[in-house]
């Protein structure tokens, strides 16, 4: 049995911390892989780097970064232990230090991509060096050891399955088999021409991910610092509370939409294999967290979650009969994608057609949009300070009567509908609702419909 255990980055962050992730690796059984995030910090550290030029400044960032990784150490491991950590440290120090300090290396396309990758391949190090140092077999291996391919833009890659599959067999299966803990790098793969791509902010789920299904593992734990998914944001309603089971479907929405325990891509790689995802809090390791897997229990209660996504805007854009002419629904498409903007809905009616974006994303849009010829558009709107409301429930959408019932509790909270989208495999119901309402809409269908009466 194979389990990959991904440790995000406040489960790697301090000493304390790092300890407690050797612990629980050391006491679950069978054959595990580990996947690590960089220590927190370090990643948004690592962005801001990119951005400094002067060699003062550059060798400050080395020096801050080098600092926080051997004070981690020089608490974690004894002389002889330190200088064995020394010799690893030194190759990937050397090679990061090359990176900032090289002037040419700033002008690569995948620059960003490699500097803020570098995190990943230090942290890696430490936990690998501390498993070993209790007592555990343990090999730190990056990325580019294993052959995690992947393909795609700058800082957004995505990972080419079959290719990986090929390499870990050869990369990593072998220390599996030969009973050593592999410690890989989350957050990155590498590039046709072998240079680091990253998966998007908090990209290591998603890496975990690939591993478990390319070396098809029987399990992925998801270790973090929250007991779970939630059945709404506890921050609104303290009475949220943790569930222990969930599908795919439901998973992945919820993961798109709001909930931010994992990172949104993480689902389909295992979902394919048909691999079961538990997420459970590190520092609580005796919680048993969210069981996401394909088959599941069905309960009585119509909702399993609410999640919500703030600081959203309507564009909406109105041109005579435009559902007859989709070539121009298509140019709008076509104009909005090319600033990379995330869509999170569209509607359409005879004459308009709508979009859902951040609000950050609205004057950028508007520029793209501008650029149309002025005879096909009539008018554009803007609505800001919108709110997506995500509910969530298993076979929600064949269940009769069900939006009745959703809308009707939006209305108790007196909130217009701007905007309606169903999710994908009847699992949601997306609606929009201004940003004032949010709160009370999202009260009131959770003590309504969430896991029974909890008023
Ligand atoms: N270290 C990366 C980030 O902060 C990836 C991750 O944590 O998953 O985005
Ligand atoms: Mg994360």
């Amino acid at each position: 049995m194979i389990t990959v255990m991904k440790f995000g980055g406040t489960s790697v962050g301090s000493p304390d911390a790092l300890q407690r992730v050797a612990n629980i690796i050391i006491a679950s059984e069978g054959e595990k892989v580990v996947v690590v995030s960089a220590m927190s910090g370090i990643t948004n550290f690592l962005v801001e780097a990119t951005e400094h030029g002067t060699i003062e400044k550059k060798q400050e960032i080395l020096d801050q970064f080098d600092k926080k990784h051997m004070d981690v150490a020089t608490q974690l491991f004894n002389d002889e232990q330190m200088k064995e950590f020394m010799i690893d440290y030194t190759i990937r120090f050397e090679r990061f230090k090359n990176l900032i300090l090289d002037d040419n290396s700033s002008n690569d396309h995948f620059y960003k991509d490699n500097v803020t990758s570098q995190g990943e391949r230090f942290s890696s190090l430490i936990l690998s060096h501390l498993l070993r140092s209790l007592g555990t077999k343990s090999v730190a291996l990056t990325s580019e050891d294993c052959g995690i391919a992947a393909e795609g833009r700058p800082l957004s890659g995505y990972a080419v399955l079959k290719k990986t599959e090929a390499m870990m067999t050869i990369n990593v299966k072998p220390y599996i088999d030969a009973g050593i803990v592999p410690v890989i790098t989350g957050f990155y793969g590498i590039n046709e021409d072998g240079k680091p791509l990253t998966f998007g902010r908090g990209g290591s789920d998603y890496s975990a991910a690939i591993i478990a299904n390319t070396l098809n593992a029987d399990l992925l734990e998801i270790w973090t610092d929250v007991d779970g998914f939630m059945s709404a944001d506890p921050r609104i309603i303290p009475e949220a509370i943790r569930i222990d089971e969930m599908n795919f479907g439901e998973a992945a929405e919820l993961a798109y939409f709001g909930a931010k325990v994992l990172h949104p891509r993480t689902i389909e790689p295992v979902r394919m294999k048909h691999i079961p995802l538990k997420v459970r809090n590190s520092f609580k390791p005796e919680e048993p967290g969210t069981l996401i897997h394909h088959l599941r229990k069905t309960k009585d209660e119509l909702l399993r979650s609410v999640a919500i996504k703030t600081d959203l805007s309507i564009i909406a854009i109105s041109s005579a009969e435009i559902a007859f002419h989709p070539k121009m629904v298509a140019r709008i498409i076509e104009k909005i994608a090319e600033n990379d903007v995330i869509i999170y809905s569209i509607s359409t009616s005879l004459s308009t057609v709508a979009f859902l974006v951040h609000n950050n994303d609205v004057k950028t849009t508007l520029m793209k949009l501008n650029s149309l010829n002025p005879k096909d558009i009539e008018r554009i709107e803007v609505k800001s300070d919108v709110a997506l409301v995500c509910a969530v429930g298993d076979n929600l959408l064949a269940k009769c009567g069900v939006s009745g019932d959703i809308f009707t509790a939006v209305k108790e909270a007196n909130a217009n509908v701007e905007m309606i989208s169903e999710g994908a495999s009847d699992v949601s119901l997306n609606f929009v609702v201004p940003m004032a309402k949010v709160t009370d809409v999202v009260k009131i269908l959770h003590n309504k419909y969430v896991g029974g009466d909890i008023q």
